[in-house]
């Protein structure tokens, strides 16, 4: 059996703030809402796809969310129901929608090498000087990430940040105003890789947008970023679309699709 497992936002569903940025033709559809507000879009042609990637293979999706965030996409939950999810950042596995607990227990075992994250939050807090950071958001108690004050922010802050966390041991990913820091040893990789060797799964076809999805790219059998990636920003070795926004999430899918079907065809 093969896999796509591939990361969610800016990659295959779009917030309104990034439909704005690249346009969008109006058919897109809502698939979350946030206090009855609609936060979330996909794109009719990517979900037809991606419903039947579902039936062919196993589709994973590998969030940075939280479990509660991930759950909270109703596309997922109705439409299209994976048997297989990772959130967290490859903190936690669902199946069914119920956590894999030895999974869980593995990760906590491996956080113990890292840097704590309370004393990360207090160094990251300490040099909140201009008041940049406008909310500090937990992450399942593995990570965390900021809302930022984007005027206030400036890149220099930004490398800043991003040496004292390598120091440390994690890492951080900026994505719109969230800025998030998480340790390096919870990634994305790691846990499809264990789905790998638990589902015997062959091929996988895989995809993402920030440099958290950089390991998932580079790792998978087949792996693509969107035009408008901050991993591609970081680096040209990777595959990525033609287009930015929402239409790169219809080529990711479309390539993944005629890749599984061409190498089946030959086999
Ligand atoms: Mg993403």
């Amino acid at each position: 059996m093969n896999a796509f497992a591939s990361d969610l936002d800016r990659t295959l569903i779009f917030s309104q703030r990034m439909l704005a940025a690249y346009g969008a033709d109006g058919t897109e559809e809502c698939i979350e809402l946030l206090d009855g507000k609609p936060v979330s879009y996909i794109s009719p042609t990517t979900k037809a796809i991606l419903k039947q990637i579902n039936e062919d293979m196993f589709f994973i999706p590998v969030t940075t969310r939280t479990i509660e965030q991930y759950k909270r996409i109703r596309l997922f939950q109705e439409d299209i129901v994976p048997e297989y999810a990772i959130t967290s950042n490859g903190g936690t596995i669902l199946k069914r929608g119920a956590v894999w607990k030895e999974w869980t227990l593995h990760v906590q075992e491996l956080l113990q090498h890292s840097t704590p994250l309370e004393e990360m939050i207090k160094k990251v807090a300490a040099l909140d000087d201009s008041k940049w950071i406008k909310k500090i958001k937990p992450g399942d108690g593995m990570f965390f990430y900021l809302i930022l004050d984007t005027e206030r922010f400036s890149p220099d802050r930004f490398i800043e940040l991003r040496e004292l966390s390598d120091h440390l041991g994690w890492q951080v990913s900026l994505q719109g105003r969230k800025l998030y820091f998480i340790p390096k040893i919870l990634n994305k990789w790691t846990a499809v890789h264990h789905l790998r060797d638990e589902l015997g799964l062959s091929d996988i076809y895989t995809a993402g947008d920030s440099i958290l999805d950089a390991g998932l790219i580079t790792n998978g059998t087949y792996g693509i970023a969107p035009l408008h990636g901050e991993v591609v920003e970081d680096s040209l070795a990777f595959n990525k679309t033609q287009e930015a926004g929402i239409k790169a999430s219809e080529e990711i899918v479309e390539s993944v699709q005629s890749r599984y079907r061409n190498v089946g065809a030959k086999r």
